[in-house]
């Protein structure tokens, strides 16, 4: 993929794919197709394929800070954007206002692969559906001031991201105030009431915040009778990994603090009779539930245990998926 037979890159491929990753849909693996734009640009920052290459690391940056969770992506889109911008060094545009930059639009992929391909191989045949469009300014998208921008604005978004999605967020202190008792016991009824912000699909940050040092006392000093109902603030927050809500760093935390969590429950016979009439949907809720015992019966096994750890097991499987690795 990407290569011609003569190794050469094959940019009606390359254009193709960048494209769909922009999309959201990618066919291949992005991990392996920024891995291999990383090593074109690193390999020959001054040449032309060099130069294209930097423009697909630069449309490809908002795309990597949301979905890439391998941190070693990151650092090679750093380092061969990082040569890109020594190859420039102080470079500055020698026709300024006299030619227009292409701009690199975030909601437009397939334009970003056209400037691509143009810079790239703009006799290949992968340009032959642009070629002739009136916009075209090859002095312009060549314009070594434009690239020694398209270099440092890779460097610092793609820089500023992996500090925000790979760095895991210091314990606070303020936050041990607020949810422990002065004899050392979690205070559950403000812990959930954070995690209850957790409403719709977009991260609240407090509650995250909550998740976070739920996540920490789990992995630390959660008493037996606390680890259910934190667990459960834990899964309420696990549950945004889709679309870079968590970051890769916080879920590898969720996932390590669940796999803590007493699983074997799984292997015994439910407590109750009824069977499970009710899905764990509402998480704070059930949180309450099991924190707060109601002194009626547990007719619907609302506080199961084995509903719990399935609920448990499966948060642990689903943040595996979108966890930092490196
Ligand atoms: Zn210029
Ligand atoms: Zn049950």
């Amino acid at each position: 993929m990407y290569y011609k037979d003569d190794g050469s890159i094959d940019y009606k491929d390359l254009a193709n794919e960048l494209a769909n990753m922009l999309h959201g849909y990618p066919y291949g693996e992005p991990p392996e197709t920024l891995g291999m734009i990383a090593d074109e640009l690193r390999t020959d920052p001054g040449g032309r394929h060099g130069h294209a290459m930097l423009v697909a690391a630069y449309a490809s940056r908002w795309y990597a800070k949301w979905q890439i969770t391998d941190v070693s992506v990151f650092d090679d889109l750093i380092e061969a954007a990082t040569r890109a911008g020594e190859f420039y060094g102080t470079a500055v545009c020698p026709a300024p206002g006299e030619h227009e930059h292409p701009k690199i639009d975030a909601a437009d992929p397939e334009g970003a692969a056209e400037i691509m391909v143009l810079i790239g191989d703009p006799e290949g045949s992968a340009a032959d559906s642009f070629r002739d469009a009136e916009h075209l300014d090859l002095d312009a998208m060549n314009c070594p001031g434009y690239l020694r921008e398209l270099a440092a604005e890779t460097v610092r978004d793609l820089t500023q991201a992996r500090r925000e999605r790979f760095e895991v967020p210091p314990a606070d202190a303020e936050l041990d105030e607020r949810y422990l008792t002065e004899d050392g016991r979690t205070d559950l009824d403000a812990l959930l009431s954070d995690i209850e912000r957790q409403k719709y699909s977009s991260i609240d940050p407090a509650a995250e915040k909550a998740a976070v040092w739920a996540s920490r006392r789990l992995l630390g000093d959660a008493r037996p009778e606390e680890r259910a109902p934190l667990a459960l603030a834990v899964a309420h927050l696990a549950q945004h990994c889709y679309w870079g809500s968590a970051a890769p760093s916080v879920a590898a935390l969720y996932n390590e603090a669940l796999r803590t969590f007493d699983l074997a429950a799984l292997d015994r016979p439910c407590p109750h009779t009824d069977g499970h009439s009710v899905q764990i949907r509402d998480t704070p809720r059930h949180a309450r539930a099991l924190a707060f015992p109601p002194e009626d019966a547990d007719d619907n096994g609302e506080r199961c245990p084995r509903r719990v750890a399935a609920y448990v097991q499966e948060m642990i499987d689903y943040t595996a998926q979108y966890m930092s690795r490196s």
